[in-house]
């Protein structure tokens, strides 16, 4: 069986910008510290599988236009690339919060080939992100999360479990380390 990573972008492959708003100019990509050192080991010397999901509020409209998007977007995956680190799939989702999306992470409606999968470890896979709601993402996935920043309880109104629960029984590891999550992911 396979086992995937399934990784958030911003806060955890790149920095979020500070002013909490899109990444739509190269003026606030900065990737997160050390994610392609690690990440490339990960990919280079275990065996997962490597797919992006994330949350791009309002990507298409005209307040964040797909022209604002790709050329961040593409030049961030281009260095990823030269470093061996393949994005089997990257999977967007562009509604708002309060749209409420089945679509939207940590919801899994797009994640319905990937759970139907029986080839898929799913219980030996991981979602790697920033957010607590990414660790509801695990849950709702059936895998274990790497909370990749322990205080960032952002996003909680689209939790359905409470934060204790996530931290306590769906949280493998928190750090705010790529070093530590190659480390732990050796060891698996
Ligand atoms: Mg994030």
């Amino acid at each position: 069986m396979q086992k995937y990573l399934f990784i958030d972008r911003d806060g955890t492959l790149i920095e979020s910008p500070a002013s909490g708003g899109q990444i739509d100019s190269f003026d606030k990509l900065h990737f997160y510290p050390n994610v392609i050192t690690w990440l490339s080991r990960i990919a280079s010397e275990l065996e997962y599988i490597l797919v992006m999901v994330t949350n791009q509020n309002g990507l298409g409209t005209p307040m964040f236009t797909q022209e604002m998007f790709l050329p961040t977007q593409n030049f961030m995956l281009n260095v990823f690339k030269t470093e061996g680190i393949i994005f089997k799939e990257i999977i967007i989702d562009n509604s708002f919060p309060e749209d409420n999306s089945p679509l939207r992470k940590p919801r899994t409606g797009r994640m319905l080939a990937y759970i139907n999968n029986d080839a898929i470890d799913m219980k030996h896979s991981f979602v790697i992100g920033d957010r607590i709601t990414d660790m509801q993402f695990a849950k709702n996935l059936g895998c274990k999360g790497i909370f990749l920043n322990s205080e960032n309880l952002r996003g909680q109104k689209e939790l359905t479990d409470t934060i204790e629960e996530l931290k306590t029984n769906w949280t493998a590891l928190a750090s705010t380390s790529w070093k530590d999550v190659y480390e732990f992911l050796k060891v698996q």
